[in-house]
């Protein structure tokens, strides 16, 4: 089958030909219909050798949409024929936060070198992906795969960004997310559809502020110096009651820290290695800071409910697999208006 395999520290992913899986006890293959393209996948390609958790090559991909093609023995649950979304973070399903399905945050991962399905474990951007255990599937119907795939982190990681700040979010309150990409772009969606906050997108791009205005930020203004003035001055003074981070880096957490005020959630998703000093002076009172990763089953569920309702759509540019290498350099060149979603078949 074909795979698109980071292979060598540095370089270029590349489209190649492997074996096709063959599921295990206890073990599910989909064939792959739509796989998202996530700019942590371009962190991760950018580590060097000694910071890998993990051996190359790699097949990539850790947002896929697929349909049952066979079943390992023992597997009862699903059935050929379903149209599945695949759950990530894939934990070892015993501990104390997999019992409540935070596998994302699971205790026994490291040290059973358990790893996401393109974030170590062979991943989604392949005709045909391996999955360890029914229970990381969840069932979409008549969903749309290519919608549906991006959902499952870049909808899903906002979802549980913002689902923590809710209480915060009351009316007359202002949410502000910075970086309106793949992520970003869902959480204006998800901020609007579940909370009655006026939401505030920054981004660098001009492209990037139009989609987050036509996906429902009431303003969309430029990520510079005086960005958070602006949201002082919209805000009458006060700051935003949450703000959420999708890029992570030094002038955007500077930014993010600028546009909290008293008992501010703010919430750090990118991971471009910025940090927020916290201490008695260094930010207004009882700001709380949390630098989240992925989210819960029942959490990547409730997105896909969503879905269902109608209530978020992820604006999506396609690429056949061949062509997957140049979704990645479109995306670190800023050049990918909402997800880029590969389609293997
Ligand atoms: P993306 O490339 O689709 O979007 C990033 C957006 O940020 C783009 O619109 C870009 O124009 C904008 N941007 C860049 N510099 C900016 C700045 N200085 N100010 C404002 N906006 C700026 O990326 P993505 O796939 O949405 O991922 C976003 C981040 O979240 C990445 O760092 C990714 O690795 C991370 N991520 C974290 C988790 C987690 O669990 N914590 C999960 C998925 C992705
Ligand atoms: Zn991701
Ligand atoms: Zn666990």
């Amino acid at each position: 089958m074909k795979a698109v395999q980071y292979r060598r520290v540095g370089q270029a992913p590349e489209v190649v030909r492997i074996p096709k899986p063959v599921p295990g006890p206890g073990q599910v293959l989909l064939k792959v219909t739509a796989a998202g393209v996530c700019h942590s996948d371009i962190a991760v390609m950018s580590l060097p050798a000694e910071q890998l958790r993990f051996p190359l090559p790699l097949t990539l991909g850790h947002e896929g949409v697929g349909v049952v093609a066979e079943l390992g023995d023992g597997v009862s649950t699903v059935a050929v024929g379903d149209s599945v979304a695949v759950y990530g973070p894939w934990g070892c399903g015993l501990c104390a936060e997999c019992a409540v399905g935070k596998e994302n945050y699971c205790l026994r991962a490291a040290e059973l070198e358990l790893f996401p399905p393109g974030l170590g474990a062979p991943g989604a951007i392949a005709e045909y992906l391996l999955v360890d255990d029914p229970r990381h599937l969840v069932p979409i119907g008549d969903l749309d795969p290519v919608t549906t795939a991006p959902l499952t982190d870049a909808g899903l990681t906002p979802y549980h960004a913002v689902k923590r700040a809710l209480p915060k979010l009351v009316p007359g309150s202002t949410a502000v997310v910075i970086g309106a990409g793949g992520l970003g772009h869902v959480a204006i969606q998800l901020l609007r559809v579940l909370s009655p906050a006026r939401v505030i997108a920054l981004d660098v791009s001009e492209d990037k502020l139009a989609l987050a205005r036509s996906v429902g930020a009431h303003d969309a203004i430029r990520s510079d110096d005086a960005a958070a003035g602006r949201v002082r001055e919209l805000t009458g003074g006060r700051g935003a009651e949450a703000v959420f981070d999708f890029v992570g880096a030094a002038p955007t957490v500077t930014i993010a820290a600028a546009c909290s005020g008293i008992e501010t959630e703010l919430v750090i998703v990118g991971i471009g290695g910025g940090s927020v000093p916290v201490g008695f002076g260094t930010l207004p009172y009882e700001v709380a800071v949390t630098a989240p990763y992925w989210g819960s089953r029942g959490e990547l569920i409730e997105v896909l409910d969503l879905a269902h309702a109608g209530a978020v759509s992820v604006h999506v540019e396609t690429y056949p697999i061949d062509d997957a290498p140049t979704a990645y350099q479109h995306l670190h060149d800023g050049k990918i208006n909402g997800r880029a979603v590969i389609l293997p078949h």
